[in-house]
């Protein structure tokens, strides 16, 4: 994709001075900052006109984009390499430098949001739970309504920045009057002064509290998932509206049973005799006992399938599988008549191997030959 010229996108001449370049700039900067300019286009128009800015701003990038022209960051050219266009700023930031107050401190702000970690047992997060958390949060102080001030009274406007919040400094320099702004120091930004102070919040407005929410666990929920709980986060300031509660669930493991996903994994022993004469055996799955048929001459380690026995799907219909894995044990401590038997067994097994065991036997023997 070619990229426009930096001039016909800020919609300046080559000969523009610094000072038309920000006009030219902050003009679409307000067109189409994202908080402001929900289009679908604004985000990228932004970006490209804070691009262009952010080199016809700089002496030394205007100058290297004079004569070059727009540099391929990937040939990885001296001075200019790779920049991060990725955050926004803020549009107090932009205009006033930064560093101050950010919003109008009589705007109503989001309250906000809060993250609780809920450790769950394994059963309950495939089957869901429904449980109760208590939490503590701040919220807006009851007796004062959130203002800070005793009932009764109210917060008076800050008569030094006269309830904006922030203070102008006048800076006459070489280059001109440099108008700064930065938080009021009277009202610390608040823009209000309170003289009675509420006897509960203190001044704050906002109070600590422990709360009590009921959370519906949804059944397959699995570890490190969130569930979100709208509005129960912090209480907002001046009438903006709560944060929301985020729920971390984490699951403890099973002694038997795994799990990946929808899916369950079990291992179960089988002895020498059921794997190689097949057998049925009981295998407990996450709600009852099912049979499961070994056929004969199973190998060790070979996994059998029990549809539907997995965990619910969190997202759409049915449920995972549950897969079994057998293991074929080894007896360790046989008795004389066992032995003789296993020896018998053996005698008449001869030659007389299984075919995989074969090719085994087969590879073995070209190992040890250095092949
Ligand atoms: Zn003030
Ligand atoms: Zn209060």
């Amino acid at each position: 994709m070619s990229k426009r010229d930096y001039y016909e996108v800020l919609g300046v001449d080559k000969s523009a001075s610094p000072e038309d370049i920000k006009k030219a700039y902050r003009k679409l900067a307000r067109q189409y900052h994202p908080d402001v300019n929900k289009a679908a286009d604004a985000e990228s128009k932004f970006k490209e006109a804070k691009e262009a800015y952010d080199i016809l701003s700089d002496d030394q990038k205007k100058a290297q984009y004079d004569r070059f022209g727009h540099v391929d960051p990937n040939q990885g050219m001296g001075g200019g390499g790779a920049q991060d266009f990725g955050g926004f700023g803020d549009l107090f930031d932009m205009f006033f430098g930064g560093g101050g107050q950010r919003r109008n401190p009589n705007a109503p702000q989001r309250g906000n949001d809060l993250q609780y970690t809920m450790t769950i047992e394994f059963k309950e997060a495939v089957f869901g739970k429904k449980t109760e958390i208590n939490i503590p949060r701040t919220e807006t102080c009851d007796t004062c309504q959130g203002s800070g001030a005793k009932p009764g009274t109210k917060p008076e406007t800050c008569g030094v920045c006269h309830g904006s919040g922030q203070q102008e400094v006048v800076q006459n320099t070489a280059f001109g009057r440099i108008v700064n702004r930065r938080v009021c120091s009277a009202c610390q930004g608040q823009g209000k002064i309170i003289k009675d102070k509420c006897g509960t919040c203190h001044g704050a407005g906002k109070v600590k509290k422990q709360r009590t929410i009921s959370l519906n666990i949804p059944a397959g929920v699995d570890d490190g998932a969130q569930l979100r709980v709208s509005g129960e986060g912090e209480s907002g300031t001046r009438g903006g509206p709560p944060g929301d509660l985020y729920v971390v669930i984490r699951v403890k493991p099973h002694d038997f049973f795994e799990r990946e996903g929808d899916d369950i994994y079990c291992e179960v022993p089988l002895t020498f005799a059921q794997a190689a004469l097949g057998d049925e055996i009981e295998i407990p799955t996450l709600t009852e006992k099912v049979k499961l048929k070994i056929p004969a001459g199973t190998q060790t380690d070979t996994y059998f399938r029990l549809k539907g026995k997995g965990v619910p799907r969190l997202r759409g219909h049915g449920q995972g599988d549950q897969h079994v894995k057998v293991v074929v044990v080894t007896p360790t401590s046989l008795n004389d008549e066992q032995r003789e038997l296993l020896r018998e067994f053996s005698r008449l097994s001869g030659e007389q191997t299984h075919e995989q065991q074969q090719s085994i036997f087969e590879r073995m023997k070209k190992a040890f030959l250095g092949e």
